[in-house]
């Protein structure tokens, strides 16, 4: 069933509405339960006990670390933390579960009633509420491949049973398959700031879960929702929304029913398949987990936390460019992660001007990298050397073309910018009268630029800068060359 046969009308007719549950692992040192290890990439089946592979007789101890991180992740996504929480029994069978149960939470969650808030196409934000975090334990791993019997066996890798997770389930506020990956974006940034877990989605640490229905504009009721399972990227989700909402769009236009049910998203087909009809909250037979006493995370324990609570991407990014005079694109990039944000604001405050801090750090430094493939760490020039650079701009000590020609010799022999400026101290000509001679040539040869800047144009005395820094291979002295430059257009 090829969607995307659909004409824009009748798209245009529908509204989707989605909702995001997602499941990210907490960087405790150790399990939700038990004192096993918490790591990924271990040799399989090593790191377990009794009580996370739910041998009879064995009982789980709450790891306090994992409320903290639970906790640290609701304050940061504005939910209430419940004083009160319980932990229950999802009872259901899989050959990765050896309990037979999940310990998780299902009426009184950690944490409820929270938000975060999204860019939208227009350029406003949207605020998308989030229902619910809770606390629950992860299961083991099918693996399907990579072994010597793969084709007629499926093998059991348990180190990862009771890995402590927070699933995070959003209102069904979001409408548009853009503003999912938005929330998706915005969320895994929040939470990598909070540092409560690596949000690898490759290595599983970040799994997302797309309920999605469509109805008609203007329609009171939802329609019958299906959910999108284990989607890994954020880019997938989009993909996967997008095929979602035609698919039922084709299904009601041709006169049919959309089914409840699960899906899974095949990549490389680019579509969904159903999975099997999707479970009911009470197939699970939740009940108290009879081995665990009532949460309780008081109110100290919650204002120890709460001072844990780093400053966040949004406010930082309003803060760096009051503070600093930087664009939003520069904001944005600086605050992409929070050890890239600190670095860049120790140079900025080590800086005569943080704004020429952000430009070199990003055009000149972060340009290379790209063009290179490489990664912020494995750059030649420090954040000293970028600092030292700024400033020379900034004193007018070099010309931003002997900048350029200074970070082409850094990259090429991977050395740190103040090596390569002591060796090579560019030469300037300070020398006004060498100038001068060369702004009168080119005044000469551009009567017309003369005139557009005496009729009021006086953004075009950059061009007249330009023309003598190329004359002089970039040497010219830059502030004394604006300073001449200037002089002799006002004359
Ligand atoms: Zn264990």
């Amino acid at each position: 069933m090829p969607a995307a046969a659909l004409p824009p009308e009748v798209l245009a007719k529908y509204e989707p509405v989605i909702g995001l549950e997602v499941h990210v692992q907490l960087l405790t040192a150790t399990k939700a339960f038990c004192g096993c290890a918490n790591r990924f990439g271990s040799t399989p089946n090593t790191n377990i006990c009794p009580v996370c592979l739910g041998l009879p007789g064995a009982l789980p101890v709450l790891n306090a670390k994992a409320v903290e991180f639970a906790a640290l992740a609701s304050l940061a996504i504005h939910c209430e933390v419940r004083e009160r929480s319980i932990f229950a029994r999802k009872n259901y069978f899989y050959p990765d579960l050896p309990k037979g149960y999940q310990i998780s939470q299902f009426d009184k969650p950690i944490a409820e009633h929270g938000w975060i808030e999204v860019p939208t196409a227009d350029g406003t934000t949207k605020r998308i509420g989030i229902t619910r975090l809770h606390m629950e334990e992860d299961a083991g791993k099918s693996l399907h491949d990579g072994f010597a019997d793969s084709a007629t066996r499926t093998y059991l890798d348990l180190n990862r049973c009771g890995t402590p997770l927070a699933e995070i389930v959003s209102e069904p506020d979001i409408r548009t398959p853009e503003e999912a990956f938005e929330y998706l974006t915005r969320l895994k940034e929040i939470l990598l700031y909070t540092g409560v877990s690596d949000c690898n989605m490759e290595e599983g640490s970040l799994r997302c879960d797309a309920n999605v229905s469509v109805r008609l504009k203007g329609a009171e009721r939802f329609g019958t929702k299906v959910e999108v399972k284990n989607v890994n990227s954020f880019r997938f989700v989009h993909a996967a929304l997008e095929y979602e909402i035609e698919r039922q769009i084709e299904v009601i236009e041709s006169g049919g029913r959309v089914t409840q049910e699960s899906r899974l998203w095949n990549s490389n087909e680019g579509r969904t398949y159903s999975m099997r009809s999707k479970e009911q909250a009470h197939d699970y037979r939740y009940f108290p987990e009879p081995d665990l006493p009532p949460l309780i995370v008081s109110a100290g324990f919650l204002a120890e936390t709460k001072k844990k609570l780093p400053e966040l991407p949004e406010a930082r990014r309003a803060r760096m460019i009051a503070e600093y005079a930087l664009n939003t694109q520069d904001a944005a990039t600086l605050t992409a992660s929070r050890g890239f944000a600190d670095r860049f604001e120790v140079a900025a405050r080590a800086s005569r001007n943080p704004r020429r801090v952000a430009n070199v750090l990003l055009s000149e430094v972060g340009g290379r990298l790209k063009a290179l493939g490489l990664e912020q760490e494995h750059s030649p020039v420090s954040m000293a050397g970028i600092v030292q650079a700024a400033d020379l701009l900034d004193e007018g000590k070099i010309s931003s073309k002997q900048l350029k020609q200074l970070f082409d010799v850094c990259f090429e022999k991977g050395e740190d910018f103040s090596a390569v400026y002591d060796r090579e101290r560019p030469e300037q000509i300070s020398d006004p009268s060498a100038l001068e001679a060369l702004i009168d040539e080119v005044v000469a040869a551009n009567p017309r630029q003369v005139e557009q800047y005496r009729a009021g144009k006086k953004t075009i005395a950059g061009f007249f800068v330009g023309q003598v820094m190329r004359a002089t291979n970039g040497q010219a002295n830059p502030a004394l060359l604006n300073e001449l430059v200037a002089k002799k257009l006002e004359g």
